[in-house]
């Protein structure tokens, strides 16, 4: 075994869009509400200068900067100054670490469509698309991105992975707050373990250091929608474990804007330390 402080530091991040704070518990989402007894969990509010909409909720966990810096307002990317204040995922890339970006359902993350993509490099790029609008649709499309980076994060060797699932958002959308929007975040949770599942069968496991996030863009109204200001909207939440995040300690993200910086930090990379 390596002596601790030469342990590669890797980075998973998962984002999966639109899930309620006041929906996460042991029964719907066992496995991110474990992050409050190992690491932390805990409520973000959306900055109230940030339209609570996909696109500038998401540009702001990406890049660690506001509105004020990376100019999305909406789910259209285009007239963003991205290229002022890139992505984590670029961050590390262009600092010579290996990356994953793993979406699903929604392309101007990944993809350049709708003035995207939001994150712009990465040494692995893989998007699944939803095979019509539907729940069945994007419920696929979620399985098989955790199938592929479940796969690769089993075995591969990316530093730092942004994966995403995007069905439970459009659950709320298409049924609202709901019995469904409930099952769709069972299963969200399920394929966050999957992952962690992968992660801790890694052969050279031992030998690694992992810091895990999990985290959402907003919340949902009860029948279904968001852009408004409204609690169950506005506020957000994170999750994460790992070395330095101590449980029961302060809590090490407030705000948005403080994700990206954690997660580079947590890469104690040269080139990833700042952003
Ligand atoms: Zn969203």
């Amino acid at each position: 075994m390596l002596p601790s402080g030469l342990t590669l530091r890797h980075v998973l991040v998962v984002g999966v869009d639109g899930v309620r704070f006041d929906l996460l518990g042991p029964e719907v989402t066992p496995v991110i509400w474990g992050f409050g007894h190992d690491g932390f969990l805990g409520p973000v509010p959306v900055d109230e200068t940030t339209p609570t909409w996909s696109g500038p909720c998401w540009a702001t966990i990406a890049t660690g900067h506001g509105v004020d810096g990376h100019g999305i307002t909406g789910n259209d990317l285009t007239g963003h100054r991205l290229a002022d204040h890139p992505d984590f995922v670029t961050v590390a890339t262009r600092a010579g670490l290996p990356t994953l970006l793993a979406v699903s359902g929604w392309p101007p993350l990944a993809l350049p469509e709708d003035g995207g993509p939001l994150f712009a490099e990465a040494t692995r790029r893989e998007f699944v698309a939803a095979a019509e609008m539907s729940l069945a649709g994007w419920d696929a499309a979620d399985e098989a991105i955790t199938d592929l980076a479940a796969g690769v994060l089993a075995q591969g060797g990316p530093r730092l992975s942004f994966v995403y699932l995007g069905a439970v958002d459009i659950t709320g959308h298409l049924t609202g707050a709901g019995a469904a929007y409930r099952d769709a975040a069972r299963a969200a949770d399920r394929r966050v373990g999957r992952l962690l599942d992968a992660v801790r069968s890694r052969p050279s496991y031992e030998q690694e250091s992992w810091t895990i996030v999990v985290v959402t863009d907003h919340g949902h109204l009860d029948q279904g929608g968001h852009g408004g200001r409204e609690p169950e909207v506005a506020t957000a939440w994170a999750a994460a474990a790992g070395p330095g995040i101590d449980p029961g300690g302060p809590p090490v993200i407030t705000s948005q804007d403080q994700i990206a910086q954690l997660v580079l930090a947590a890469l104690g990379h040269p080139g990833t330390s700042d952003i």
